[in-house]
């Protein structure tokens, strides 16, 4: 058994996927009496099951993400593969998790959901890795590390050379969440899966390219590891109008809208420490800005009845104060800034 054979879950080891219809037929379209599906295509024309391996849109996000379609997986949002990640190599009762906070929500959540011991290690002063610490947090049952850089809430990506020897330490599965590495110069590691056997790399299309609405979310890995996370997920994950939307869009790259939102990204990191209520706006390599503001829940609140939506993150520990800003049109920016603005003038009255 190799290292990460070993890490795996002893029923997810010797696990017999469900094997769908369309697995097993290979050949030229014919004549379909095998899925139990209708054979009248209905108002949609969707009356037929999706391809549960997604191998036309694989080989587009392979083509697109310079990897083999052997190191892809693709799943409903990369929440999916968060989950994913506890189910394959995680035991209830026996085995920990580390995550580092303040971070995107999900990780924790999924613990949660599955039983799993989760040990939040915090960030350091201005959100750097606490690189000594998780060291010290991790055990013989710690599975998995979650990462995640460009990091949510605080924007940070973290250096590509620190990450990389944290993940050579590291004797569990580094999940390192890209989610937001579209935005960021220093860009992604996921070429480096090849590398290293225990990195599973996350990725969006709910981001730079701006189809949240249809749930598509990638994880580059090891092939070992992605023939896993295709046996435990659901067979059919990707629906077909998913699919079909995703390989029609991804012809081509998202690049002036992203290059604009790091502009605006910018503008805003620049005019907002101009407000006297605005404490600190911290440096930011992806869509959104975390800011600390005088006081958090009236300005939220404040925005709320101008119609503008923040998310307000004053109640997570090392966010005390804080609002998370999402880089909007240059409009929607200027819009905020007129809000800022008032908010500021009713409040010197
Ligand atoms: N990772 C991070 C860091 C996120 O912030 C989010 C969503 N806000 C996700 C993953 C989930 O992305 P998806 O839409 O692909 O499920």
């Amino acid at each position: 058994m190799n290292e990460i054979e070993k890490l795996v879950r002893e029923n997810i080891r010797s696990l017999s996927p469900y094997s769908t219809a369309r697995d097993e037929y290979q050949g030229t379209p014919g004549v379909f009496l095998d899925a139990n599906e209708s054979p009248y295509p209905g108002a949609l024309g969707l009356n037929r099951y999706p391809d549960p391996r997604q191998k036309a849109l694989k080989a587009r996000v392979s083509a697109l993400k310079g990897l083999p379609v052997a190191n892809i997986f693709l799943g409903n949002g990369s929440d999916e593969a968060i989950d994913l990640m506890y189910r394959i190599f995680c035991t209830p009762g026996k085995d920990n998790a580390l995550v580092i906070a303040p971070s995107y929500g999900m990780y924790t959540v999924a613990a949660g959901i599955n039983d799993i011991q989760l040990r939040s290690i915090p960030l350091g002063p201005d959100f750097s890795l606490p690189e000594a610490a998780i060291r010290e947090a991790t055990d013989a049952y710690t599975k998995l590390l979650f990462l995640c850089s460009p990091n949510n809430p605080s924007g940070n990506a973290f250096d590509p050379a620190q990450l990389e020897r944290l993940i050579a330490g590291f004797p569990g599965i580094v999940v390192l969440d890209e989610a937001y590495a579209d935005f960021s110069a220093k860009g992604s590691l996921r070429a480096r899966v090849c590398q290293y056997r225990n990195l599973v790399v996350l990725q969006t299309f709910s981001k730079a390219f701006g189809m949240a609405g249809i749930r598509l979310g990638m994880a580059f890995a090891d092939a070992y590891v992605i023939e896993l996370m295709n046996r435990v997920k659901y067979p059919y994950n990707i629906s077909q109008p998913a699919q079909d939307a995703a390989w029609k869009a991804l012809g081509s790259t998202p690049e002036e809208e992203v290059a604009e939102i790091v502009r605006e990204r910018e503008r805003l990191a620049d005019r907002l420490p101009a407000f006297p209520f605005v404490h600190k706006v911290w440096p930011s390599d992806a869509n959104f800005l975390l800011v600390r503001v005088d006081d958090a829940d009236a300005l939220y609140g404040f925005l709320l009845e101008q119609g503008i939506i923040v998310r307000n993150r004053s109640r997570v520990k090392g966010c005390e104060g804080c609002l998370r800003i999402t880089v909007g049109t240059p409009a929607e920016n200027e819009k905020l800034l007129t809000s800022l603005a008032d908010y500021e003038k009713s409040h010197l009255r």
